[in-house]
């Protein structure tokens, strides 16, 4: 009998993609995904520690299952991600509802997990590896609009920002070999998809060096990256991340290609020269800052401060005008003090941000703040604080999209506006959503189509446009 299993995703885009990744072992093992957790014979909830009001969402949710198992007895429910490492014996042991908790470096053992489950007892494995990349795993694709995806170039961290927990629950960092990155794009490719996010939390310290036994697999005509996965020039060894994202761009030149997340002390002009060179690469970066206070980033451990992180604007601006740049703020950060804040404010008004993910300070156990630093902005201050980002940033916002009124963009369909089905919604190289009319003509626009459009008006959160013509040829101007 086909067996079934539901897989929610929480927190980032890494874990939608880890998701993707379980799918695929899991169908090895039998199993098709369901889009509903009561068609399901198999739950897993795949997890994010980053802040507490996530993992409470979480908790709520896995108390829900216990409705869900009285109704069908035979139901099994899994813990996978960042909490199952930081939390497996409060998992196990006070909540009864669930059988399975296994790590993101565990997931190939998921079928031989499931087959102890099968016997009534509980199973657990949260490892972590120094090495698990996943690489060969072609994932299933979940909840897809068959036009964009997530790649993981490399996983876990090793920065020890004094906020995150990530490097506790994800673990060492490691980078994918970039011949499976490459013939994963490819792939997307001759599935139809037109656009891809290079996942990692740091991708700027991509790096790849060829182990013996890769550079032995020898010349094979048919790959166009070299086996080791170097650049025909290179002399040093290793691929890093610029050298990858060129890879990528002349290997799927139909292809977009966007990438999350940089960091400001690792991001290169090397990345910014190859971002220039390719039409397919989108001209976007989010790069966190954090705090604009150069004493708060020192003590968050970020490695870099305000100037440094200026100039890295300024060096995005030279090498590429019309790039959107999007950020993370934290608000009320341990010791934060007024003027520090109206540094972050300050900060904002200068670098112009298209877009901005905001959010109060949460202490994480086990991390450096929560060692080292007292939790001592009040709750109603961080409140404060954060409301006044958002205010700044809904201005920025409005700002930097009623710049594009007037211009001719790109924009790659993704699907029926959310608001009303005689709209199409996409996407722009600077990623704003840009709302476009379905009917062109007579000729109906569909998602993965690449369509000129006329920017008429916008929002803070959305662009209107005209469609004027489909692009024949994506990026014929590379
Ligand atoms: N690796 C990315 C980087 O360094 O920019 C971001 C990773 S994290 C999943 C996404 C964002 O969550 C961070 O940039 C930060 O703004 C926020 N974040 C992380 N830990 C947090 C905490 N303890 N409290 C509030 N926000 C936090
Ligand atoms: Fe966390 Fe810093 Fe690593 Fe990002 S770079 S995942 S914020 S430790």
């Amino acid at each position: 009998m086909q067996k079934k299993v539901y897989i929610e995703s929480y927190g980032c885009q890494m874990n939608v993609s880890d998701s993707e990744v379980v799918a695929s072992i899991l169908a090895k093992d039998g199993y098709t995904a369901v889009k509903s957790a009561e068609e399901a014979d198999l739950v897993l909830l795949n997890t994010c520690s980053i802040r507490e009001k996530a993992e409470y969402t979480v908790m709520q949710r896995i108390n829900e299952m216990n409705s869900l198992k009285a109704r069908n007895k035979g139901l099994k429910v899994g813990v996978l991600g960042c909490m199952a490492e930081r939390m497996r014996e409060d998992l196990l042991e006070k909540k009864k509802v669930v059988d399975l908790v296994v790590g993101p470096d565990a997931y190939r053992t998921l079928p031989d997990l499931l087959e102890k489950v099968g016997t009534g007892q509980k199973a657990v494995n949260v490892l972590l590896s120094r090495e698990e990349t996943y690489g060969e795993i072609v994932p299933v694709r979940l909840d897809t609009n068959g036009v964009t995806a997530f790649v993981t170039i490399m996983r876990g961290c090793d920065n020890m920002c004094a906020f995150c927990v990530v490097p506790f629950t994800r673990g060492r960092e490691r980078s994918r070999d970039p011949q499976s990155i490459v013939d994963e794009c490819r792939d997307l490719v001759a599935k139809g998809y037109k656009e891809v996010t290079l996942l990692g939390q740091n991708v700027d310290s991509y790096k790849w060096r060829p182990t013996p036994s890769a550079s032995d697999a020898g010349a094979d005509s048919t790959r166009s990256v070299d086996p080791s996965g170097r650049p025909a020039n290179d002399t040093t060894g290793a691929t890093d991340f610029a050298d990858l994202l060129e890879l990528v761009a002349l290997a799927c030149p139909t292809l977009r290609i966007r990438y999350s997340t940089s960091h400001p002390k690792d991001m290169t002009d090397k990345v910014l020269v190859v971002m220039a060179k390719y039409a397919n690469i989108c001209k976007y970066i989010h790069l966190p800052v954090q705090s604009g206070s150069s004493a708060v980033l020192k003590r968050m451990n970020r490695g870099y401060d305000r100037a440094w992180y200026l100039d890295r604007m300024a060096s995005i601006r030279r090498h590429m005008p019309d790039c959107s740049i999007s950020t993370d703020i934290i608000a009320g950060f341990c010791g934060e003090t007024e003027e520090e804040h109206q540094e972050t404010l300050s900060l904002m008004n200068e670098v112009g941000y298209d877009m901005a993910f905001m959010f109060k300070y949460s202490e994480r156990p086990k991390t450096l703040a929560a060692r080292k630093y007292p939790d001592d902005v009040p709750e109603e201050v961080k409140g404060r604080r954060l409301a006044e980002i958002i205010e700044a940033q809904k201005l920025s916002s409005a700002k930097r999209m009623a710049s594009y009124v007037g211009q001719d963009h790109e924009v790659l369909i993704e699907g029926v506006s959310k608001r009303s089905a005689e709209n199409m919604f996409g996407r722009n190289s600077q990623n704003s959503i840009v709302i476009v009319a379905r009917d062109l003509g007579g000729l109906e626009l569909r998602p993965g189509m690449f369509v000129h459009a006329r920017i008429t008006s916008s929002t803070a959160g959305s662009l209107q446009g005209e469609v004027t013509g489909i692009v024949d040829e994506a990026f014929a101007s590379a």
